[in-house]
């Protein structure tokens, strides 16, 4: 009986005297999460402007919330919680992107979107329960735009509308910027019609050809709008005027974020728009930041060809959300490792209790490297023959989006994209090459099993031999 020689607490004491802490960008440090309502827990993050495949620092968001979604589920119970993550399907890059494309604006944010869900599903994301579309909110955005007219928060230039940043006292709150730093940044470009250099777009005109749609403040030529305001249409119309948590990568706080506090907060006449803002770090790649520019970026569809999606997840989850990633070939050979443990050790084992000590590290502003720990002292008692703790370890993966496979269908899955190392492939073709010239024919053909044992598949032609991996 091995389980009697640990110091066990059982699940429902730890529930009971587990507090949720979350580290509150706003006033940067870590809360007891106390949610506005209990029975009704309410989450906006922001999702893709969908013009192109995400890449793998998209995923970040999505996957980190999915966390902290599946965490709050377990709380306060699936049905209490209401998780909505948008989509921006309303853009200059959009329109940029169908034009180049050569095809309409709708019919490239669906395909967009669609590959954004099957990518973010096989990642082990739960959908959110609502996900809405910019371009089905641009009634609550004219609304929320001619609130902020009415109150003379926001005034109309060249048909343009436009949010008058200095008469909002405490603007910068969230990024805590000096105004000298704001207007720094806001002083490039400086557009004619604005008041104040740091004043930003709630509604614009479009020019020929770009979606339109009949504009606010008795403006005559029909227009389109920012991105700001498209995200405080869409969390008041889904969560209300006030929420709870708030959630999006580094990159949103300014100005993204600081913008939707002001637009909400001025419209609604309130003194918070969501009680705590989440952000997660940033992520590059082999050391270097992700840009298309310097081709330094990977899409979650390219990595899925090479990887389980579980193995990506988990990538992702050993690095606690506030901290950079450095996403790399190395790291993720080594989750892969760590998940066949796992699947090794509980895959087909029923799920039973959550480990009491996976959800007091979530508790703790999502630990994931410490919830990844405790985890691993499961798999260990379990590979001792802990039978219970096989099955809490079962359930904890099961919670955490892993182990959805059987073992079976894992080792397939694993044989089909295990990462091979393309210098042995190239070195190994050419030994076969050498034997099969020296009429090594025993030689060259156990090469080229050993090959196939790695999922290559040779093909030889006149011109040589070429190879690629099994699918
Ligand atoms: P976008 O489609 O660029 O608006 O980004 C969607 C989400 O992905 C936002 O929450 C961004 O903050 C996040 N994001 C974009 N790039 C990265 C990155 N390299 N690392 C982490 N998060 C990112
Ligand atoms: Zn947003």
């Amino acid at each position: 009986m091995a389980r009697l020689t640990r110091n066990y607490r059982s699940v429902t004491d730890d529930l009971w005297h587990m507090e949720l802490k979350l580290y509150d960008t706003l006033t940067r440090g870590k809360r007891a999460f106390r949610p506005i309502d209990p029975a009704r827990v309410r989450m906006y993050v922001c999702g893709p402007t969908v013009y192109d495949l995400a890449h793998i620092g998209n995923a970040r968001p999505v996957i980190v919330f999915d966390v902290l979604y599946r965490l709050l589920r377990h709380l306060y119970g699936a049905p209490n919680v209401t998780y909505v993550r948008n989509i921006t399907d309303v853009d200059d890059k959009i329109n940029a992107r169908a034009a180049e494309r050569g095809i309409g604006i709708r019919e490239l944010t669906e395909q967009t979107y669609a590959n954004f869900k099957a990518d973010v599903a096989a990642l082990g994301c739960l959908p959110p329960d609502v996900e809405p579309r910019a371009t089905d909110h641009i009634i609550e955005m004219r609304i929320l735009i001619e609130r902020l007219v009415a109150s003379g928060n926001a005034y109309v230039a060249e048909d343009h509308v436009l949010f008058s940043v200095p008469l909002m006292p405490d603007y910068g709150k969230l990024s805590k910027r000096s105004l000298d730093e704001m207007m720094a940044g806001a002083r490039v470009d400086v557009a004619p019609y604005k008041r104040d250099a740091m004043d930003f777009v709630l509604w614009k005109p479009s020019k020929p050809g770009e979606p339109s749609w009949p504009s606010p403040a008795g403006i005559k030529a029909e227009g389109r709008p920012g991105w700001h305001i498209e995200c405080s249409a869409m969390s008041w119309k889904h969560l209300g005027e006030t929420f709870d948590i708030h959630g999006g990568g580094i990159d949103l706080v300014f100005p993204h974020h600081e913008n939707e506090i002001a637009q909400s907060r001025c419209a609604h006449g309130t003194d918070v728009m969501a009680n705590y803002w989440l952000h997660n770090g940033f992520l590059q790649v082999e050391g270097e930041k992700m840009a298309k520019s310097t081709g330094n970026f990977i899409t979650i569809r390219e990595l899925l060809d090479d990887w389980p999606g579980e193995v990506l997840r988990l990538n992702m989850l050993r690095t606690h959300y506030r901290q950079p990633i450095d996403w790399t070939l190395r790291n993720l050979e080594e989750s892969a490792k760590v998940l066949d443990e796992f699947y090794a050790a509980a895959a087909d084992a029923p799920a039973e209790a959550i480990s009491g000590q996976v959800i007091e590290a979530l508790t703790d502003d999502l630990n994931t490297p410490q919830v990844i720990t405790a985890v691993h002292g499961l798999r260990s008692l379990a590979q001792g023959g802990d039978i219970l703790a096989r099955n809490e370890l079962a359930a904890s993966l099961r919670f955490l989006g892993f182990l959805t496979d059987t073992a079976a269908i894992w080792a397939a899955r694993r044989q089909v994209t295990h990462h091979v190392d393309a210098a042995q492939v190239e070195a190994l073709i050419e030994a076969r090459a050498s034997a099969r010239k020296a009429k090594n024919f025993a030689e060259s053909d156990r090469i080229r099993d050993e090959l196939a044992a790695m999922g290559v598949v040779l093909k030889d032609s006149k011109d040589g031999t070429t190879w690629e991996v099994a699918r």
